[in-house]
């Protein structure tokens, strides 16, 4: 048979979406859009500039900066030769594109630069319950600033943001220190000498993490690690003058602003560019997911991506996650219609046309179904919830008119249809404005005759 007999017979198979991504909507779209929305709100609040940077870049710019031996460098990048045989990556995490257009722009002269974005990250992970292939991220970051303050202005836009999206309660913030270059070379050589003494009980991942990167077993998830990262030296036992100095001034700055926190001394982050502050927001109510925030300061990072010395701190939020918390707590739901418009026939569509963007100019949730009679249409009102039905037929046609019914009380009146997109509809409701009664004595009806007229006193 030939193929193309053989395509004919067969209907097309409808190809699946790829593993680890996801479609989102209905009530988790809501919960989505309300973390973003949110987010948008207070990182103005605290003067954050929003940047927008390409989906993907050249490798080199998260081989170089991540590290090597992290997760996400070793096995979980979306890497691919583009026609052109370039070696790209699909971003993994927003921190090190920031970088690198920090440095391509001549972004310093901004310095301290604030910067807001968001948007979809790709990591081959295993895929389960608020961990995805495609995820996405909501980013803060302040480069060219090695000021403690800076830490502790992202640690309260943080803390602010997750208490406006009502998820705070059960969150809390683990933070620590990595210190300086030498405090870190200090500690690592001690973890080295550690972990060598119990190399035989450790995943084969840590044990080739051993020399190179011991840090990293402390980030493990792998059980068979765990009972050696609670005995492993700690920080604190390494951290110079300076570094504690730095750390010091950090908490001091969350105290001063009331924003609560946990030493977690063993607290490494998944990336390596990390030094001095490390925190992360961690709930329980997430299962095995449940760091919903996570970041700290990278002084070391720009320099991997050739440029000069430049101090940053940054964090992100993984947009799924919150909005898992935020859809628990069932405080987001799809808009609410405020008023249904009904026409009655085909010579009342265009006055309703006319009419539905008249109210949505004004400000009200309008919606004209496309199709169904009167009593369809009315039943789709009030399963909406709508308050308000606007009704046009051939008679109100005619008389340059329209019924408004409240759909709560049942009460239906005649107005002009010029009174509609002029006045809340609550001050149309019920009330039959034939001739002005008394002219001046009725303020709505002043407004409604008087509004789009020259004054001409
Ligand atoms: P985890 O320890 O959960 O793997 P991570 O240390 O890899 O997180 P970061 O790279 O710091 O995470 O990313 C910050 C936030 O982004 C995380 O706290 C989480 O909320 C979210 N996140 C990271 N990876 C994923 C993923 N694969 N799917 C969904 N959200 C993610
Ligand atoms: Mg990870």
């Amino acid at each position: 048979m030939p193929l193309s007999a053989l395509a004919m017979s067969t209907p097309p198979k409808t190809p699946d979406a790829i593993r680890g991504t996801q479609d989102i909507f209905g009530a988790e779209a809501e919960a989505f859009a309300h973390v973003v929305e949110t987010f948008e709100r207070v990182r103005k609040l605290y003067r954050f500039r929003r940047a927008e940077m390409p989906v993907f870049e050249k490798t080199a710019v998260f081989s170089r900066s991540l590290g090597e031996t992290t997760d996400v460098v070793s096995k979980e990048m979306y890497s691919f030769e583009d026609r052109g045989g370039e070696s790209l990556t699909l971003r993994p995490e927003f921190t090190a594109g920031i970088a690198r257009a920090y440095l391509t722009n001549g972004w310093q002269q901004h310095a301290p630069l604030k910067l807001a974005t968001h948007g979809p990250l790709f990591r081959y992970e295993r895929p389960q319950k608020g961990r995805y292939r495609q995820f996405h991220q909501i980013n803060a970051e302040i480069l060219g600033a090695g000021e403690p303050q800076a830490d502790v202005e992202l640690l309260v836009m943080a803390d602010q943001l997750l208490k406006e999206l009502g998820v705070a309660d059960g969150v809390s913030l683990h933070l620590n220190t990595l210190g300086d270059a030498p405090s870190r070379e200090a500690w690592r050589v001690a973890l080295i000498d550690y972990f060598r003494d119990h190399r035989e009980s450790l995943s084969e991942d840590s044990q080739e993490r051993l020399e190179r990167n011991p840090l990293r077993i402390l980030d493990s998830k792998d059980p068979r690690d765990k009972p050696f990262t609670e005995g492993a030296p700690k920080i604190d036992d390494y951290l110079s003058d300076e570094a504690q100095d730095f750390f010091g001034k950090v908490t001091q700055g969350l105290e001063a602003a009331g924003v609560a926190f946990a030493r977690a001394p063993a607290l490494v982050r998944g990336l390596d560019y990390y030094r001095h502050t490390a925190f992360e927001f961690v709930t329980d109510r997430l299962g095995a997911q449940g760091t919903v925030l996570g970041g700290g300061r990278y002084d070391g990072l720009i320099e991997t991506l050739g440029g000069p010395h430049t101090p940053a701190v940054g964090w992100a939020a993984g947009i799924e996650r919150l909005a898992m918390l935020v859809g628990a707590g069932g405080n987001v739901a799809e808009g609410k219609l405020d008023t249904a418009i009904i026409p009655l026939g085909e010579a009342a569509e265009k006055a309703c046309i006319a009419l539905a963007a008249a109210l949505r100019r004004f400000g009200l949730v309008v919606e004209m179904s496309f199709r169904g009679n009167m009593k369809k249409r009315l039943g789709r009102a009030n399963e909406s919830g709508a308050e308000y039905a606007i009704i046009i037929g051939d008679n109100e046609l005619a008389a340059g008119k329209a019924l408004l019914r409240n759909l709560n009380t049942g009460v239906q009146t005649a107005q002009p249809i010029t009174h509609f997109g002029k006045v809340p509809l609550s001050l149309l409701d019920g009330v039959e404005f034939g001739e002005p009664p008394d002219p001046g004595t009725n303020q709505v009806f002043d407004i409604l005759t008087n509004s789009g007229k020259k004054d001409d006193s």
